[in-house]
């Protein structure tokens, strides 16, 4: 990072977040004194499982839970895992092999739902529209009574579309399948409560939602059939075994807290600063095309495509100015097929490989992106000569 210059601009916000000065304070006294095993019985262990308890009992009344329906996990890709497989694992059990989910879901789900497939299990995926809807319609046909596990995520990482989430819960709940939503995009962005929704289990993780990386939460409600997948301890009822990272679980009630408590004064100022950048750029870079457009979405999630570009390209010119960007998503930079969440959606596939999502969130401010709107059509331009000069 150069020394001199205008402020960097971090523009990826669904990737990761930094962590509040809040939560680090929170976390302090047990990455120090408080060190203790929450399962020693002596007053180290003692205070520790205290905070733990506490974190747990906090996580939960974020969510409308219960405490003992909330499991830490490392983040968001192990709740998923533990949801998917844990679940069709336990319904395969009551003779229910088939696992219904979306083309659109982050690669934790996706590929839990690619191995169920290599454990026989029976995949469904649901039909997307193209404004990067899933379509309830095909979640009728799909849930039959074979079904044990359905896994819908509640707000796309790469388009920020928000999905039916509520309708198709109650589409697998009446068909008699477990309902799980990956809702870490979700989480503090739409409202969450267990006690009126009917979601059967919820992933969350901390370093969306400005706690550390590594730390994540299952919800999962009481009575649902799931297997551990990992083996050991009996630490949270068997359902997780390890030694509890108190600090981290510490660290995500407190940012869990915080970001449900400033959900929708923060979500006007996003919606406003995201609607501001997407009317900026259409407005100096008329062609571009911004996916789920038409459809309900998260405030902090902008994904456009600007035609006759390479989305690596724009990515480098951003870079070079000091915007801090990404491809589809963080987890697929470097992949030169293009999104798989685009794909789904039928856009075409130049378009596909030109996406760049901008991803807004604590550290976007007005002037963010006015400095971002100001650069932008030259970046393009220069993107664009990028693109001409290869194909010559
Ligand atoms: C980031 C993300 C994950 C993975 O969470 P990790 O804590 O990084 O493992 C899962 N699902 C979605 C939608 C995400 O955005």
């Amino acid at each position: 990072m150069p020394a001199t210059g205008p402020d960097p601009i971090y523009l990826d916000h669904a990737a990761t977040t930094p962590v509040r000065e809040e939560v680090r304070e929170a976390m302090a006294p047990f990455l120090g004194a408080s060190f203790g095993n929450p399962s020693s019985t002596h007053r180290w262990g003692r205070e520790a499982r205290a905070a733990l308890d506490a974190a747990r009992e906090r996580v939960a009344r974020t969510l409308g839970a219960r405490t003992d329906e909330i499991c830490f996990t490392s983040g968001g890709t192990e709740a998923d895992n533990m949801a998917v497989l844990g679940i069709w694992r336990a319904m395969r059990r009551k003779d229910r092999r088939a696992c219904v989910s979306t083309p659109i879901e982050h690669k934790a789900v996706l590929g839990a739902v690619h191995q169920v497939e290599a454990e026989g299990g029976e995949v469904r995926l649901l039909d997307v529209g193209g404004e990067g809807t899933v379509r309830v319609e095909s979640a009728r046909d799909a849930l039959r009574d074979d079904v044990g596990v359905c896994s819908v995520m509640w707000v796309n990482n790469e388009t920020g579309v928000i999905q039916p989430v509520p309708e198709i819960a109650a589409l697998a709940k009446a068909a008699g399948a477990i309902f799980h939503t990956d809702a870490v995009q979700a989480f503090g962005k739409v409202e969450i409560d267990a006690s009126k929704q009917q979601f059967d289990v919820l992933s969350l993780s901390g370093h969306k939602i400005c706690a550390p990386k590594g730390i994540g939460a299952l919800f999962i409600r009481r009575g649902t059939p799931m297997e551990p997948l990992m083996h050991g301890g009996s630490q949270d009822r068997g359902r997780r075994p390890g030694t509890e990272n108190v600090a981290a679980a510490v660290g995500l009630a407190c940012a869990a807290e915080l970001v449900v408590a400033e959900r929708e004064r923060e979500g006007e100022r996003l919606r406003r600063l995201r609607d501001e950048l997407e009317r900026a750029i259409l407005e100096r870079v008329p062609d571009a095309v911004v996916h789920g457009r038409g459809a309900p979405r998260a405030p902090h999630i902008l994904s456009v495509s600007i035609p006759g570009t390479e989305s690596e390209s724009l990515l480098m010119a951003l870079d070079l100015k000091g915007v801090a960007a990404s491809g589809g998503s963080a987890c697929q930079s470097g992949s030169v097929s293009g999104s798989h969440v685009l794909k789904a959606m039928g856009v075409r596939s130049d378009l596909a490989t030109a996406a760049v999502r901008m991803s807004l969130g604590c550290l976007t401010t007005d002037d963010c992106v006015r400095r971002v709107a100001e650069v932008f059509p030259a970046l393009v331009a220069k993107a664009r000569s990028m693109a001409d000069t290869a194909a010559s």
